[in-house]
């Protein structure tokens, strides 16, 4: 299977079994909005909690807060979003079809980046041990054709992206070749600026009213509330305010399933600091936040940094966390220092002095930030993606399998009565109960217990805990693993410390 079909299938199976669900689907769907089904839900609920534990509770100096999407609408001009909050478009005459002009570049820098990375790949299976990469690189013919064309593009790129050059945009995609997936050719129109921001109204009448925007990104409901937090919080620099919680932007490419959504979920952490320090800290965060993604056990090699060789104007240094989705290494998390813009120009529009009194030099002085932004939706997307597995068995069975990290699972353990008569099913029931307060258990008597398996399979439960005859006789259950397959037999009575043992969220937040 390709990636891209894997990707399908993907999306089919999140469907299927109630992880995600389009948008309004019997009235034909809303583009790039999704619901989370009663998996889906659980499943994110559980990577917040990662989230808000690992910022709120093992680092003392910061605090959470949740503030509303409804803003007032001179703090989007205040944070730059009214003036700057745009992307370029391209329309493709023929096909009508609307592209970012970034994005169509981006994507083909990534295909020749995949080009040399298949050619490493063939020297490495074909030089074996003695195989050095660097020489190969520096020396085989179409890697360095590769690589020139690559540095060639990225270097107008670079210059045209700091000069917000859009007609040199598009000379590079006539330059390339580059073509509209959909009708094929290079008829394109020219590159044009777009918003961003969805705006509503708010008032009784539509005379009064005012344009209120949705907000398109967490963090400036926590700089407007910099200084309450402060404030009633007696905080000292350096402290954090985390916050988890909508954000809207009108994506006008809304492509890649939950990667791109026109309402998504933010997870934000703003660390105020002194100015000058700025650089100690964005390196700390960088390692704070890798850390906390290989954590899940998706492999280090899936994750990578990416950093900006653009900067917006107030920020001084800017990476990316890119994962390797199925389309590709993309950005799942960002990481900015951005100095004083954000509270600077809030006490510029909002007259406010917003200031940090230092009390040891006696100094008062505007807070350096460094932000972290990950994406809630892109990181179940990256769970969902690395977890899904088509696997044969022996014997020539098939099974599909969710190998979510058992932290994250929506539902932890199974329990099935065997068959639905001679007591089984009661004393499953006892076994519910009794696991119910610590785990989010399912009671299923329905069909073989081999169908049973593979619906648990299919939504990732770590453990399918099954109640036999001889249970009634030595108080013990089957107890089988989602990923070995391996059944044990346990006492009931054990039972709840060995499955907290893996999946207690706990276990993941003692290994940061
Ligand atoms: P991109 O370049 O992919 O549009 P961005 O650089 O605009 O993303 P940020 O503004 O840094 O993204 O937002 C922080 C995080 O919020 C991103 O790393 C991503 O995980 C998430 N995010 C941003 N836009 C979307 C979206 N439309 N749908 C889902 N998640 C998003």
């Amino acid at each position: 299977m390709t990636q891209e079909e894997l990707f399908k299938v993907l999306v089919a199976h999140c469907k299927e079994y109630g992880f995600i669900f389009p948008s309004s689907e019997i009235y034909d769907g809303l583009a790039a909005v999704y619901d989370y089904g009663q998996m889906g839900v659980e499943l994110k609920n559980n990577i917040k909690q990662y989230w808000w534990n690992a910022m709120t509770r093992l680092n003392e100096n910061i605090v959470g807060i949740d503030s509303c999407i409804f803003m007032h609408p001179r703090i989007w001009e205040a944070s730059g979003h009214v003036g700057a909050f745009n992307d370029p478009l391209i329309d493709n005459k023929d096909s009508k079809k609307r592209y970012r002009a970034d994005v169509l570049i981006e994507d083909y820098l990534g295909k020749i980046e995949e080009k040399i990375a298949k050619e490493v790949a063939k020297g490495r299976k074909r030089f074996g041990d003695s195989f050095d990469e660097a020489q190969f690189r520096a020396t085989n013919p179409n890697v360095l054709r590769e690589q020139a064309k690559y540095d060639e593009v990225h270097a107008r790129y670079v210059k045209a992206e700091q000069a917000s050059d859009f007609a040199e945009y598009r000379q590079i995609i006539i330059d390339c070749g580059i073509v509209c997936p959909i009708s094929g050719t290079c008829n394109w129109t020219d590159v044009r600026q777009f918003n961003l921001m969805f705006s509503t109204s708010m008032g009784s009448t539509s005379e009064g009213a005012n344009t209120i925007y949705l907000r398109p990104e967490t963090a400036q409901g926590i700089f407007v509330n910099y200084l309450n937090v402060q404030k009633t919080g007696r905080m000292k620099l350096p402290f954090g305010i985390a916050q988890i919680g909508k954000a809207f932007r009108n994506e006008i490419v809304a492509r890649q399933f939950i990667f791109r959504m026109r309402e998504f979920e933010q997870m934000e952490m703003q660390f105020f600091i002194k100015p000058g320090t700025e650089l100690e800290w964005f390196k700390n965060w960088k390692e704070k936040r890798m850390a906390w993604h290989v954590n899940l056990g998706m492999g280090a090699e899936n994750y990578r940094f990416h950093d900006h060789e653009k900067l917006a104007h107030y920020a001084n240094a800017a990476t990316d966390i890119e994962f390797q989705f199925p389309f590709g290494f993309k950005e799942l998390e960002g990481i900015h220092s951005r100095t004083d813009f954000d509270l600077g120009n809030h006490q510029k529009f909002s007259g406010k002095k917003i200031q940090y009194f230092d009390p040891e030099t006696g100094e008062s002085f505007v807070p350096y930030v460094i932000e972290t932004s990950i994406g809630v939706d892109r990181t179940v997307l990256a769970v969902l993606s690395h977890a899904y597995k088509e696997e044969r068995l022996e014997g020539g069975d098939t099974r599909v399998v969710l190998s979510i990290p058992p932290a994250l699972a929506p539902v932890k353990a199974a329990v099935m009565p065997l068959v639905k008569k001679d007591g089984l099913p009661e004393v499953a029931q006892q076994i519910m109960d009794d696991l119910k307060y610590d785990f989010n258990c399912q009671y299923d008597e329905k069909d073989s217990i081999g169908k049973r398996y593979r619906r648990q399979d299919a939504i990732g439960t770590p453990y399918c805990i099954t109640v036999d005859h001889d249970t009634l006789e030595d108080r013990c259950v089957t107890v089988r693993d989602r990923d070995t397959m391996t059944q044990e037999r346990i006492p009931i009575a054990e039972l709840r410390a060995m499955i907290d043992r893996r999946v207690n969220l706990n276990t993941l937040l003692r290994n940061l």
